[in-house]
């Protein structure tokens, strides 16, 4: 069975979640955001799980900074994002870092991704099950989403508060379409799992957002 550990990324309290099969113990690690991973190799070891994915929801600082650290720890994991993502993380991570670090000539470089996500129709078979992503520009042009066994896990496209459109790679049209589709997609018990604050269904973001006053 499917379960999902919750990890608190050390910038701007994104969340980390480790995806794992107790039986198999197959492992993917979503978002890394902390740059030394410790809590999620710790969770691993203890857990002797195979990380065999990292997966990234979009190209912001606080959803990739663990990405090294995982990859020096375990040099077989692949990483997995959309050819947008791969694009951006070269070149923006220095950007984010001058507003998060106090030190802004900080930089660090993530590898080439080793493989692409290109449309809604690409899968990825994992553990004997087949993960769906769905292209969701709007909080930035990079993101995806990603679904695991009706689990999906949205990075910053749904955060249980009001929506957040990044001022610099946001785009408020697409991530309306994006949600329009979202909600065509997807049944109101979807659970959520978003890149900061808590777990909820789609049904319950559905709800709040419809009575929050949009900025
Ligand atoms: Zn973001």
């Amino acid at each position: 069975m499917i379960k999902v550990e919750r990890f608190i990324n050390q910038l701007m309290s994104s969340n980390c979640f480790v995806v794992f099969d107790d039986n198999t113990k197959r492992a993917i690690v979503i978002d890394p955001g902390s740059e030394k991973s410790d809590k999620e190799i710790a969770f691993i070891e203890d857990n002797q799980l195979e990380v065999d994915y990292i997966i990234l929801t979009h190209e912001h600082t606080d959803h990739n900074w663990g990405v090294n650290s995982l990859k020096i720890k375990y040099p077989n994991i692949k990483l997995v994002c959309s050819d947008i993502c791969d694009r951006l993380v070269k070149k923006s991570n220095r950007v984010f870092f001058s507003f998060y670090y106090d030190n802004p000539d900080y930089i660090y470089i993530i590898d080439s991704a080793d493989i692409l996500i290109k449309s809604d129709i690409d899968t990825l078979k994992w553990n004997n099950l087949t993960i769906h992503f769905v292209m969701t520009p709007g909080h930035s042009k990079a993101s995806i989403c990603i679904e695991i066994e009706g689990l999906l896990f949205t990075g910053d496209t749904i955060m249980p508060f009001p929506r957040y459109l990044n001022k610099k790679d946001g785009n408020e049209d697409d991530w309306k379409k994006t949600i329009a589709k979202k909600e065509s997609y997807y049944s109101k018990d979807v659970i959520i799992y978003p890149g900061h604050g808590e777990i909820l269904t789609l049904g319950e973001w559905i709800e709040q957002n419809r009575t929050v006053e949009r900025p």
